[in-house]
């Protein structure tokens, strides 16, 4: 019927749309490393921050003692105990517990937020057994994950560049994040100090170095997608500070907000960006990450209602409300291996109140969730491509052996199979039969929040 050939005809130009052959993914790729150099040459050089962590030593293994990381993403908010065992003795403990940020916090006051962080942290010390508890005279530390850009200032100062991820909090930008933090736990009456100040992306890379020596490349998919990589200290023309002893300096690129003419973009990205509210920033995140991969589907969908019928004559009216179709439900549909596709009609009907859909179009629901994740996954591999490159590491090496090993975390990456796959796969095929063996993907679960504590270990006051 002309209705399926009108919705056929817009998923086929969705498609087209999104096309990332291998070529366009290497201009992108070689696009990232240009950009790359750029942001390390100047302050605003570039739409990517690259941004300067304070962190010259990862960690070596030998941390010892109790430490205690609070890590704010964007979705949930975690707190953690973690009891480091010294020389190879790993970790000996660890405890953690998570709350979700209030969706008005997020959009209200600074205030507001750290006092509702510190009240969360209040509880999980007051309820700590006492074999934790630090000696007389000794303050505990805490490394503090904070998952948007901040420009830093020390290891554990930094101001606020601006807000992500459906945060908008006009007050805090520009403030030192951890004296806001300080302030609050102050007036919960909490005895901590931080010890360190650490993007996600770094945390990632120090947890995934604590276990793994050949890690260099921390890669966060979540709510948002960032990235870290240890470069050279030379290498960062903008950094007038003394030389590190290692000559290595953590790098937080701040990839979000990567662009490039290259990227493949829609329509519905654009009308998705103008709607957000950070319009025009974070475009690399806006078709890569959790937070907008179902929201995209949406408007295809939205578009395929309205002008094919495909729901039927009527347009179903919850599929005009923007995020109402989230990234994990988009990922049960188009994981959905039942032969009638029972998991997207269920989705279909409990989300969007759309029932009795043929098998035909839910069949054209999971094309579009594959082509809405392949193009996500397929530029994350090409971004990953992009610091190989930076790193001069996209050649065999002479020596052989030693391998490039990428931490890699966040709900998308965790829980969303084919997109972890495509990326996987898509970095494999962008560098070649003769470096497949020496790319490696390690889940660094939890990468962030142990990353953090091990870095308030080796900034401590105490040792
Ligand atoms: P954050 O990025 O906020 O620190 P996480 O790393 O836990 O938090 O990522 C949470 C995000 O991961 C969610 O917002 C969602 O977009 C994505 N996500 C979570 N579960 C799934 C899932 N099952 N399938 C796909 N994406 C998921
Ligand atoms: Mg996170």
């Amino acid at each position: 019927s002309s209705k399926w050939a009108r919705a056929r005809a817009i998923l086929k130009e969705f498609e087209e749309k999104c096309g990332t052959p291998d070529a366009k993914l290497k201009q992108v790729a070689d696009a990232m490393t240009v950009e790359m150099h750029a942001g390390l040459a100047s302050e605003g050089g570039s739409k990517l921050k690259m941004l300067i962590s304070y962190v010259d030593n990862l960690p070596t293994g030998d941390e010892e003692g109790v430490f205690y990381a609070l890590d704010l993403g964007g979705t949930n908010f975690r707190v953690l105990r973690v009891q480091l065992g010294g020389k190879d003795g790993g970790i000996v403990h660890q405890e953690f517990a998570e709350a979700s940020i209030p969706p008005n916090l997020m959009v209200g006051t600074s205030e507001a937020l750290f006092d509702y962080i510190a009240a969360e942290l209040a509880k999980f010390v007051a309820e700590e057994e006492e074999r934790f508890h630090q000696p007389p005279g000794k303050q505990r530390e805490l490394g503090f994950t904070f998952s948007f850009p901040i420009m830093q200032t020390s290891i554990n100062s930094g101001t606020l560049i601006r807000w992500t991820k459906g945060f908008s909090i006009d007050d805090t930008v520009g403030q030192d994040v951890v004296a806001e933090l300080t302030k609050a736990m102050q007036r919960k009456g909490i005895d901590m100090r931080v010890s360190a100040l650490v993007n996600d992306t770094v945390g990632t890379l120090a947890g995934g170095r604590f276990s793994n020596k050949d890690v260099c490349i921390a890669v966060i998919l979540g709510t948002g997608t960032n990235a870290a990589y240890v470069e050279r200290a030379q290498a960062i023309p903008k950094w007038h500070g003394p030389l590190p002893k290692s000559g290595e300096m953590v790098i937080n690129m701040e990839w979000g907000n990567f662009r490039s003419s290259h990227l493949p973009l829609t329509e519905y990205d654009h009308a998705m960006d103008t709607d957000s509210l950070n319009p025009g920033e974070q475009i690399f995140e806006k078709i890569c990450s959790g937070m907008y991969l179902g929201e995209i589907l949406r408007r295809v969908l939205l578009r395929m209602a309205e002008e094919a019928g495909i729901f039927g004559d009527e347009v179903p009216p919850k599929l005009k409300n923007q995020f109402i179709l989230r990234t994990p439900e988009m990922s049960a549909m188009h994981h959905d291996t039942s032969s009638d596709l029972r998991v997207v009609g269920d989705k279909l009907k409990d989300i969007l109140e759309i029932s009795n859909t043929s098998l035909k179009t839910r069949r054209l629901v999971v094309e579009l969730c594959n082509i809405v994740a392949t193009r996500g996954a397929r530029l994350a591999a090409a971004g990953v491509l992009g610091i190989v490159k930076k790193m001069g590491r996209d050649t065999p090496r002479e020596s052989g052996q030693e391998k490039i090993v990428v931490a890699m975390d966040g709900g998308l990456y965790e829980h969303y199979t084919e997109y972890r796959k495509c990326l996987e796969n898509t970095l494999v095929e962008l560098l070649g039969e003769e470096m497949a063996t020496s790319i490696v993907f390690e889940h660094a679960n939890d990468g962030s929040g142990i990353g953090a504590a091990l870095l308030a270990a080796s900034n401590s006051l105490y040792v």
